[in-house]
């Protein structure tokens, strides 16, 4: 069966220079705040190159046992069972570590020897090194936020991948995202995307991350749904950003004017 193709809107030369790395086999690195297409890129361009995708969501306690594999047990056995990151090894996937400086550090020690010339795993566990199926890659995803709370990641760890920043995109081609992926009409699309691109430039609002076109998406989708605007915009745009009231009662104020 032919699945679709997930719609991704390209921004720049990300296409092409994917294309290459792939060919070339080194680890991908997707730079940029939530919400700004990441995910989408990386399941657009699995599909394109014909390959399946795993995608492990990084948090604290994400650790390489988790990726690697472990002994299960089962009846009265304990037998092995490969984690996902061995399974894409295997089978030649491509694995998508979204958000990596958020897992734990032994999971970027385990991936060490899979991100140069070795293409290799070792599982400590079972003492044996598998090496990487010749289509395997290593694609990680980083918010590099400027804000405390952030997660950096080692440059020795950087340097073992080419790196691709992402960024809200131009306003006509975020609107055309919104219209294509909504089904939204353009005035309505013009009119969240200008209130995204005024809430991105209040710095003064100290938030610690601004309007995504994640959020606008979803602000449209209540709107084409039927839900009334201002309260779409509420809900999508400005509560998800904030829990300061005050805030909270500025954007509202400055959406209800501008939508
Ligand atoms: P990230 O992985 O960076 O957090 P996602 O890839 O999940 O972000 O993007 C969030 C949503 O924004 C997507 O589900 C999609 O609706 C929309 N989106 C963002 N950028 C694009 C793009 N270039 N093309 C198509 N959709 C996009």
């Amino acid at each position: 069966m032919n699945k679709q193709a997930p719609y991704y809107q390209t921004i720049g030369k990300e296409v092409e220079v994917f294309e290459h790395a792939y060919k070339n086999k080194i680890p991908f690195l997707l730079k940029g705040p939530t919400g700004t297409g990441k995910s989408r890129f990386i399941e657009y361009m699995a599909y394109k190159l014909g390959k399946k995708l795993i995608t492990i969501s990084c948090h604290e306690e994400t650790s390489s046992t988790d990726l690697v594999g472990r002994y299960i047990i089962k009846g009265a056995e304990t037998i092995w069972s490969d984690g996902p990151l061995t399974t894409a090894i295997k089978q030649g996937a491509i694995i998508y570590l979204d958000e990596i400086a958020e897992a734990r550090p032994d999971v970027i020690v385990a991936i060490h020897s899979l991100t140069d010339h070795r293409r290799e795993l070792f599982i400590d566990k079972l003492g044996e090194t598998i090496k990487a199926h010749e289509d395997f890659m290593l694609v990680a995803s980083f918010n590099p936020g400027y804000q405390k709370g952030f997660k950096e990641l080692k440059p020795s760890t950087r340097q073992r991948f080419i790196a691709t920043a992402f960024a809200y995109p131009e306003a006509k081609i975020e609107a055309e995202i919104l219209i294509n992926e909504t089904g939204v009409d353009a005035g309505i699309a013009k009119k969240l995307v200008n209130i995204a691109t005024k809430i991105r430039n209040l710095t003064e609002l100290g938030l610690t991350e601004t309007v995504s076109t994640r959020l606008l998406v979803d602000a449209a989708k209540l709107i084409h749904s039927g839900l009334p605007k201002r309260l779409s915009v509420q809900v999508a745009i400005v509560e998800p950003l904030t829990d300061d009231l005050d805030v909270v009662e500025a954007l509202k104020d400055l959406c209800n004017l501008m939508i």
